[in-house]
């Protein structure tokens, strides 16, 4: 197929805001790409491969510019002026190869295939990291030479596409639908999302489409290809908790770790993480860990990872530096050391998924041999809730997050919030916080003061510090009260945004604390909630009293 039909529909697509007219619009070009379907339906998501393949382009912005120069013969000064008034590399390049246009006779016309196959191959050099700099003037060349070839609107979807940022608002529930539209008549949308969150590859689920429903039904759980991990819904108490997964429960410590899918496939180690990113390099002692303390030949298990030196949990955000690390890894892994704590098991010689969680857990005990680098979670299977009680006072004294209840009798359900499985977390003590600022609404609430700042005391310095942003959560009553009694006390108008003396008190709820680089206070409470003023008050809680709250977490 053409590219410019995938161009034709990816203009479209970019012009509508109705879901509806994009899935009929994919579901036509699906329709109608025949061999080049698999291609096709990578490229109109922006992606050359799913994301577990590991196989990125690696081009910057910078280097973007640099092939936008080799390809329209153009100079650096005049593409970078250009992106700066277009504000988007993707028209601009749209705008220097209409320039060369005028100048050439139109060559061939680029295929869909040929863009696939050239761009895996400068994505697979990428992934061999051949010498950095050869690397990159081939890769270069390789994708200019494809620019060239290109009309100028193929030019601004082509430059998008290599930065792998297409942003026309396909996301994976429109090619699913589209996929329905076009094969199904719209009447087999569970079963695809079924065969996506098992295979996490729109490649394979949309080959079965094309050849029919019996093959979409035998798309299954493959070794080194992640599966969507079962999400859990979160309940309020431990009586909803029992009331969603049923008694006896499976009630497990809830780790502030990173979730990691680990497969085993003929003895060798895969690691993923919930987005479905291949981390194996990045933990190589995990890997050394599943090949000494894990017996079987070919299995998958659900684990978090934790980060744990001298017997204290290291925060999320710490081991994070480690999902992110491509460079000195044996040096990080020394600083954020981890255990593994596996708590589920998918596969073991053949699939699990539809096991009774206490068969799978069964399973789980027999393939992992426990030392101090793996442990099964700690868990209690019970019927009451004073058990439940304790086990999360147990889990957040040891300096873990609170408990997940699951229901022993249901299945592994790849990527769905069915109830199988529920978190509990303990409500965080609220804080009382001063409005230090505030932002003039817009639309049907002009008129109203909104996006509250909201800070603490600092003590030491004697001033505010802000400590997060209050956007939602108040009703239109709540926002005129607070119109009503900041109007006074407005010092400074600067636009919309309006600072404030610091006298009205608000008590705050919010789901939790984190580091803010943003805010001068250094934190920031996530969803903050007004749950009443605090007329009473005429200091709002202090720095340290944000702190102490960060570290209980
Ligand atoms: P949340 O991220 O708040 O939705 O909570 C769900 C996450 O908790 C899962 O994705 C896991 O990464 C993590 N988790 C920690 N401990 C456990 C456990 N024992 N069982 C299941 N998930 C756990």
């Amino acid at each position: 197929m053409e590219y410019s039909k995938l161009v034709e529909s990816y203009e479209a697509v970019e012009k509508t805001q109705s879901n509806l007219e994009k899935t009929s619009i994919l579901a036509e070009l699906y329709s109608n790409s025949g061999e080049d379907l698999e291609d096709t339906v990578m490229l109109s998501l922006g992606r050359i491969s799913p994301s577990w393949e590991g196989l990125d382009l690696g081009v910057s912005s910078k280097t973007l510019v640099d092939i936008i120069v080799i390809a329209s013969g153009r100079s650096e000064k005049e593409v970078e002026e250009v992106w700066k008034t277009e504000g988007d590399l993707g028209d601009a390049a749209e705008k220097m190869m209409a320039k060369k246009t005028q100048q050439r006779l139109m060559t061939q016309k680029l295929e869909v295939s040929q863009i696939m196959e050239r761009l895996r191959k400068v994505a697979e050099m990428e992934k061999d990291g051949i010498s950095q700099s050869v690397n990159t003037d081939k890769k270069k060349k390789m994708i200019a030479n494809l620019l060239s070839s290109a009309e100028p609107r193929e030019a601004r979807y082509l430059a998008r596409t290599v930065l792998e940022n297409l942003r026309i608002g396909i996301g994976e529930g429109t090619v699913r639908d589209a996929l329905d539209e076009a094969f199904f008549d719209g009447e087999n949308s569970e079963e695809i999302q079924r065969a996506y969150d098992m295979t996490n590859d729109f490649r394979k689920v949309a080959e079965a489409c094309r050849a029919g429903e019996e093959d979409l039904e035998k798309l299954d759980l493959e070794l080194f290809r992640p599966v969507k991990s079962m999400l859990a819904q979160k309940v309020e108490t431990i009586e909803d908790g029992f009331d969603s997964v049923g008694r006896p429960a499976a009630v497990d410590f809830k780790y502030d770790g990173m979730r990691a899918q680990i497969h085993v496939k003929d003895g060798k180690v895969k690691i993923f993480t919930r987005r479905l990113e291949n981390v194996t390099k990045q933990f190589p002692d995990v890997k050394k860990v599943i090949e000494n303390q894990v017996e079987c030949q070919n299995c998958i298990i659900d684990t978090e990872i934790v980060g744990m030196k001298n017997g204290e949990v290291i925060p999320f955000q710490k081991l994070s530096q480690r999902i992110k690390r491509k460079y000195d890894i044996e040096k990080l892994r020394n600083e954020i050391p981890v255990e593994v704590r596996p708590f589920d098991l998918l596969y073991r010689e053949e699939s699990f998924m539809n096991h009774s969680y206490e068969e799978r857990l069964e399973a789980l005990r027999k393939v992992v041999i426990e030392n101090s680098d793996i442990k099964l979670a700690d868990q209690s299977i019970t019927s009451e809730v004073k058990d439940v009680n304790s086990l999360q006072q147990k889990a957040l004294d040891s300096g873990h997050e609170g408990v997940m209840m699951k229901s022993l009798k249901a299945e592994y359900n790849p990527g769905s919030r069915v109830g199988y499985m529920v978190k509990l977390k303990p409500v965080m003590e609220t804080l009382d916080l001063a409005i230090i600022g505030a932002q003039w609404s817009e639309g049907r609430k002009s008129g109203w003061l909104g996006r509250l700042k909201l800070g603490c005391w600092n003590k030491e310095e004697e001033k505010y510090e802000m400590v997060g942003r209050m956007s939602s959560g108040l009703t239109d009553a709540q926002l005129e009260e607070v119109t009503e009694r900041l109007k006074p006390l407005i010092i400074e108008e600067n636009g919309r945004d309006v600072e404030l003396k610091p006298e009205v008190l608000l008590e705050v709820e919010y789901e939790e604390i984190q580091e803010s680089p943003t805010y001068n206070s250094g934190y920031a409470l996530r969803f903050p909630r007004l749950k009443e003023f605090r007329d009473d008050k005429d200091r709002p809680d202090s720095k340290e009293k944000v702190e102490r709250l960060y570290e209980s977490q």
